[in-house]
C-alpha cells in the first residue's frame, strides 16, 4: 500500500538481543548429525560445532531412500500409466547423455536444472514426467570398441551402469523405470518401425549422394572427421570423394510447418532464428494484393514480352499478379512505392508498348547502361539514381488495401538484385550450388521504404513521399512481425525459398540401427524400382549378428564381415534378396526418443497415443546449444509426421520452453615463460595468486572451456566428494544465471557451503525446540494485531519469498536469485530474538524456508525436515502457499518511525501504524502525531505553514511561510 516490497522489508527491525549463550545437545532423533560434544556456544549463532553439518551420510541416506522407491516402483510395474488428469502435468525433459562412462560438469548442470523444475513440480502436485535414458548408438561406443577390444554394446552396458550411479549420487531424481536406451532391441525395433513408416508413406527414398570415403578403413566419415589436408582423423589415409546410393528422409516435406510453428514456441531468440537460417533464405516474397494495370500494358504483357504475366487473349487476361522481395515483414509497414529493374516483365512491357515514347526510351537507357556495366556504386550519395514512373500501373500497399504505391524502373534495382543474389549464394558460409540458386527464384522488384538508404535517396531525386521511419525493437518488433505474417499467411500471400536440404540417414557405421530393408534381387512386383522392400513390421527389430565382434570389424567394411548375414528372402515374393547393411543417423534415434518415454515398454506398438497425449509436448526442455539446429529440427519433422498419421494429437511441437545452458568453463594455468598449459602438480595453489613452480613466477590464470589438453576438468565424482551434492547443485545454480557461462571455482563454492551450514544449525535447533515444546506450534494467528512488528515483518518476508520463488521455477527460472532470496530468509531468520524463537510466525519461516529449499538441495531439506517432522515426507508437505494478507499485514499493522522536518531540518520523529488509513486520511493523522511532539511543535508556533510534505514511509517536511 504504502511502499515499494523492497522497502517493506526492513530487515533492521528483526535484530533481537543476542541470546545467552547455553549449551545444546543433538537429540537421539537427529540420525544424519553424528553425536558432538557439548560445548557452550560462544557469542556466534549457530556455531557449526554445536550442528555440525556432515553431508556425507546424509547425503547416501537419502539416496538409499529414493532408491529403494525407484525399486518398488519398478517391482510393481513401473509409475502410473494413466494420471490423474485433475492435477495437471509437468513434463520436464534433459537432453539424454551419450553413455561415454563419466558425467562431466555440463550434464551435472542440466541435470540438476532439470531436477530442481521436476522436484518443484512435484511439490506442488501435479503428474510429473522426468525420465532418462542413453543416446547409445554411434561413434563413441564404436571407437572405443575398436580401441579397446571390446563389444560396443558390453562397453555401452558398463558405462551406463556407472552413470546412473553417478547421477544418483548428485540425487537427481528420475523416472528410473522408464529409463531407455537406444542401442536395446526394444527400443531401435521401433526407430526402424519409424523408418518403414516413412518409407510406405514416401518420405524416404534412396539416392546419390557425394560423401567422404576413407578407402582404408572402408566407411564414410563425417565432414567434421576429415582434416584440413584431407585426410582421415582415424587412419590418416586420403579422403576420397565417391558418390554412393544413400538414403534420405524427406524433411522438406514438412518444411512450412517447421518454419512456421517456431511463432509458437517458448524458446530463446537466438535458437529460432538458427532453425529459421536453417531452413529458409531469410528473404521473403510477397505478393501483392492487387496491381492496376492500364489495359494496353495488359495487352503487351499477354503478348509474351514478359514471362511472369499470365496467359491468354488481353480480353481474357487476367491482372498480373506481382510478388516483391523483402528482407524483414516490418519493411511492408513503411512502402512508399515499388522499384523494378529494366528486365522486369512489367518494364519490358511497357517499353515494347511504346518504344518511341519517353518511357520506353527511358528503360532503353536504363537497360542499355545496365548491360555495359553498368552501374554498382552501393553508396547512396554516388549511385545511379536514373529512373521512371511506369505510367498506368500502381499496385495496392501490402497491408493497406487503400493505398496505392507507384512503380518505378530503377537503375538501383540492379544493386539491390546483386545484394539478393549475393545473399541467396550463400554468404553466410553456406555454399550452394548454381542449380540450387535457380530453384531459389526470388522476384526481382522491391520495395522503396525509409529504411533503405538507395531509396530514400531516389526518393530525394524524384520527389517522392515515403512513410517516416519508426523502426520497431524487441518485443515489439516481434509482435509486428507475428501480425503481419498472419495476416499475409492468412491470404496464403508469402512464400519462403527452402535452403532446406533432405535428411541424409545413411551411415556406414557399424554400432548403429540397421535400416530396416531388403533388395529383392528378382525386383518382383511389390518392390520398388530398386528392388528396394521395407522389412515387415512382424520381422522387426533388424539386428546385426550377435558374433560382429570389433576385432572382426577392424579394417574390413560391414559388407565384407557381415556378407552371411546379408542374404535373405524378399518378404514380397520369397526370393533371394539382400540386406541394406547401412546404418541409421543417430539423429534418428534421438528423434523420437521423448515420445517413447510416455510408454516406454509398450511392445505392441511405437506407443500408445493415449499416453503420449496426455503428455505430450514437453513442457520444459533443458540442453545445451549445440543441439540448437539438427536434433531439434529433427525431433519438430518426426513429432509433424507422427502428428499427421495421427500417432498423436496433442500437440505438433515437441518442446514448448527449451532451457538452453551455458557452458561449465574451468580454472586454467599458464606458464608465464612458456605459455604452455600447466598441470595440476605444476602449480603451487597455496599462494595467492597461485604460481608456477618451474618459472617462480605467478601463473596466468584464465576460465576455458573444460578440457583435457587445459588439464582444467573439475571431476563431479571429486567435486560431490569434497563438498557434497547438494553444496555441488547450489554452487552451479548460484554462481551464475543458468544460460551464461558458469566458472567453476573451487574457492567460490565456499559461499553456498556456508549458507547451507547455516540452514543446518538453525533448523536443527528450532527441531530441538519443537520437540523439547511437545511439538509445533499452532499456526499464526488469524487476528495478528497483537503480534510484535519484527514477526510481521518476518511472515511478509517469508511470503513474499514463496511468491518470488514460485515464479522464479514456473516462468522466469532464474535459479540464482532464487537461491539468493533463500539466503536473505535464511539470514532474516537468524536474526529473529530469542524469546521469539517459539512464535509460529518464526517455525513457519523455517519450514517454508526448508520446503523451498528442497528441490535446490534435496538431501538436507529432507533430513531436516524429517528431524522437525519425524516420519513425514518433505514432497508430501508439498509447496508453501503464498498469505497475501501476511504481507498486507507487514505494511498495515507494523509501527513506522517517521522523520519529521521543518524546511527540510529533522526536528524529531513519530511512530505510526498505518492500519487502513492511505492518502490524505493518512497525511492527517500522521501531521497530528507530529504536532502532538512537543519538540516539533515548538518549532511550529508562531508559524505560517506553506505547504506539507509528505512522503509515506520516508518523511514528514512541514515548509514554513518566509517572513
Ligand atoms: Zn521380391
Amino acid at each position: 500500500m504504502l511502499r515499494s516490497s523492497s522497502g517493506l522489508l526492513r530487515l533492521g527491525l528483526l535484530r533481537g538481543a543476542a541470546p545467552a549463550a547455553r549449551a545444546r545437545a543433538p537429540l537421539p532423533w537427529m540420525s544424519g548429525a553424528p553425536a558432538r560434544p557439548l560445548r557452550p556456544l560462544a557469542g556466534a549463532l549457530f556455531s557449526s560445532d554445536a550442528y555440525h553439518y556432515h553431508p556425507g551420510p546424509i547425503e547416501t541416506k537419502w539416496q538409499a531412500i529414493w532408491k529403494k522407491a525407484d525399486a518398488e516402483v519398478a517391482a510393481a510395474g513401473g509409475s502410473e500409466p494413466l494420471f490423474n488428469s485433475m492435477a495437471g502435468k509437468k513434463y520436464v525433459l534433459s537432453m539424454f547423455p551419450y553413455p561415454s562412462g563419466h558425467l562431466h560438469m555440463g550434464h551435472v548442470r542440466v541435470y540438476t536444472i532439470s531436477d530442481v523444475v521436476a522436484r518443484f513440480a512435484r511439490q506442488q502436485g501435479l503428474n510429473v514426467l522426468h525420465p532418462i535414458g542413453f543416446d547409445a548408438f554411434g561413434l563413441p561406443a564404436e571407437n572405443a570398441a575398436i580401441e579397446r577390444g571390446i563389444a560396443p554394446a558390453e562397453w555401452t552396458r558398463r558405462n551406463t551402469a556407472h552413470m546412473r550411479e553417478q547421477l544418483r549420487t548428485l540425487g537427481i531424481q528420475f523416472d528410473w523405470d522408464r529409463e531407455l536406451s537406444t542401442c536395446d532391441p526394444g527400443y531401435y525395433r521401433w526407430t526402424q518401425w519409424l523408418f518403414a513408416e516413412l518409407f510406405r508413406k514416401g518420405l524416404a527414398y534412396r539416392q546419390e549422394a557425394a560423401v567422404n570415403w576413407d578407402p582404408v578403413d572402408c566407411t564414410v566419415l563425417a565432414n567434421e572427421q576429415v582434416d584440413a589436408e584431407g585426410r582421415s582423423w582415424r587412419s590418416g589415409a586420403l579422403v576420397e570423394r565417391r558418390q554412393l546410393r544413400q538414403w534420405f528422409v524427406r524433411t522438406t516435406s514438412f518444411a512450412d510447418d517447421l518454419l512456421h510453428d517456431l511463432e509458437s514456441v517458448d524458446w530463446p531468440e537466438n535458437v529460432k532464428q538458427m532453425q529459421r537460417n536453417w531452413i529458409t533464405y531469410g528473404r521473403y516474397a510477397v505478393t501483392l494484393p492487387a496491381v492496376d494495370v492500364a489495359p494496353g500494358l495488359v495487352a503487351a504483357l499477354a503478348a509474351g514480352t514478359g514471362t511472369g504475366a499470365g496467359r491468354g487473349t488481353p480480353s481474357k487476361t487476367p491482372p498480373p499478379a506481382m510478388e516483391v522481395s523483402v528482407a524483414s515483414l516490418l519493411e511492408l509497414d513503411a512502402a512508399g512505392f515499388v522499384v523494378v529493374g529494366p528486365g522486369h516483365p512489367l518494364a519490358e512491357a511497357a517499353r515494347a508498348l511504346d518504344p518511341e515514347g519517353a518511357t520506353g526510351q527511358a528503360v532503353s537507357r536504363l537497360a542499355e547502361a545496365l548491360a555495359a556495366g553498368g552501374p554498382v556504386d552501393e553508396d547512396p550519395a554516388t549511385a545511379n539514381m536514373a529512373g521512371v514512373l511506369l505510367p498506368g500501373v500502381t499496385v495496392t500497399s501490402p497491408l493497406d488495401k487503400h493505398r496505392r504505391l507507384p512503380v518505378y524502373v530503377a537503375a538501383y534495382a540492379d544493386i539491390l538484385g546483386r545484394r539478393q543474389d549475393h545473399a541467396l549464394a550463400g554468404a553466410d558460409g553456406v555454399a550452394d550450388g548454381e542449380a540450387d540458386l535457380e530453384k531459389v527464384h526470388l522476384p526481382r522488384a522491391f520495395l522503396g521504404t525509409a529504411g533503405c538508404s538507395l531509396a530514400v535517396a531516389f526518393a530525394r531525386e524524384h520527389g517522392l513521399d515515403l512513410p517516416a521511419d519508426r523502426p520497431l525493437r524487441g518485443s515489439a518488433a516481434h509482435a509486428r512481425r507475428q501480425e503481419v505474417f498472419r495476416a499475409l499467411d492468412r491470404d496464403r500471400r508469402i512464400r519462403h525459398p527452402l535452403r532446406l536440404r533432405d535428411w541424409l540417414i545413411s551411415r556406414q557405421r557399424f554400432w548403429g540401427c540397421p535400416i530396416p530393408v531388403v533388395y529383392c534381387q528378382d525386383r518382383c512386383a511389390g518392390s520398388g524400382e530398386e528392388g528396394a522392400v521395407p522389412v515387415p513390421d512382424a520381422q522387426l527389430p533388424v539386428s546385426f549378428p550377435e558374433s560382429s565382434s570389433p576385432e572382426k570389424l577392424a579394417g574390413r567394411s560391414l559388407g565384407q564381415l557381415l556378407e552371411e548375414w546379408r542374404h535373405t528372402t524378399c518378404p514380397c515374393c520369397n526370393g533371394p534378396a539382400l540386406r541394406e547393411t547401412d546404418t541409421m543417423d543417430t539423429f534418428v534415434d534421438s528423434s523420437w526418443y521423448f515420445m517413447r518415454y510416455c510408454d516406454p515398454h509398450n511392445d505392441k506398438q511405437i506407443f500408445d497415443p493415449k499416453q503420449v497425449n496426455q503428455w505430450m509436448p514437453v513442457d520444459i526442455y533443458v540442453g545445451g546449444v549445440e543441439h540448437a539446429i539438427l536434433h531439434l529440427l529433427y525431433a519438430r519433422f518426426i513429432t509433424k509426421f507422427l502428428h499427421s498419421e495421427g500417432h498423436i494429437e496433442s500437440t505438433v511441437e515437441p518442446f514448448q520452453k527449451l532451457l538452453v545452458q551455458g557452458l561449465v568453463n574451468g580454472a586454467t594455468y599458464k606458464s608465464p615463460v612458456t605459455g604452455a598449459y600447466l598441470k595440476p602438480h605444476e602449480v603451487d595453489m597455496t599462494v595467492d595468486p597461485p604460481v608456477d613452480i618451474a618459472s617462480g613466477q605467478p601463473a596466468a590464470m584464465t576460465f576455458e572451456k573444460m578440457s583435457k589438453s587445459k588439464y582444467n576438468g573439475v571431476d563431479p565424482e571429486v567435486a560431490v566428494s569434497a563438498f557434497g551434492a547438494d553444496t555441488v547443485r547450489v554452487f552451479i545454480l548460484f554462481k551464475a544465471p543458468y544460460e551464461q557461462v558458469l566458472e567453476w571455482d573451487d574457492k567460490a563454492v565456499a559461499g553456498p557451503a556456508r549458507w547451507l551450514r547455516r540452514v543446518w544449525a538453525l533448523a536443527s535447533e528450532h527441531a530441538e525446540g519443537v520437540h523439547a515444546a511437545g511439538g509445533p506450534p499452532a499456526p499464526p494467528a488469524a487476528s495478528p494485531a497483537d503480534r510484535s512488528s519484527a514477526l510481521l515483518q518476518l511472515r511478509a518476508l517469508t511470503h513474499s519469498t514463496v511468491e518470488r520463488i514460485t515464479r522464479t521455477l514456473s516462468e522466469t527460472y532464474t535459479f540464482n536469485l532464487a537461491i539468493s532470496d533463500l539466503m536473505k530468509l535464511t539470514n532474516a531468520l537468524a536474526e529473529v530474538a530469542e524469546e521469539d524463537r517459539r512464535s509460529p510466525e518464526y517455525h513457519e519461516g523455517v519450514v517454508h524456508l526448508l520446503q523451498m529449499l528442497a528441490p535446490f538441495a534435496p538431501h538436507i531439506s529432507s533430513e531436516l525436515w524429517e528431524t522437525i517432522h519425524p516420519g513425514e515426507s518433505i514432497t508430501e508437505a508439498g509447496w508453501p502457499k503464498v498469505d497475501q494478507k501476511a504481507i498486507r499485514d507487514a505494511v498495515e499493522l507494523v509501527d513506522i518511525t517517521l522523520p519529521v522536518m521543518i524546511n527540510g531540518k529533522n526536528r524529531g520523529r513519530v511512530v505510526y501504524t498505518p492500519g487502513q488509513l492511505d492518502g490524505k486520511a493518512l497525511q492527517q493523522h500522521v501531521e497530528a502525531l507530529a504536532r502532538a511532539v512537543p519538540t516539533i511543535n515548538g518549532h511550529l508556533a508562531d508559524q505560517t505553514i506553506d505547504k506539507v510534505i509528505f512522503v509515506p514511509g520516508r518523511l514528514l517536511n512541514f515548509v514554513l511561510e518566509k517572513k
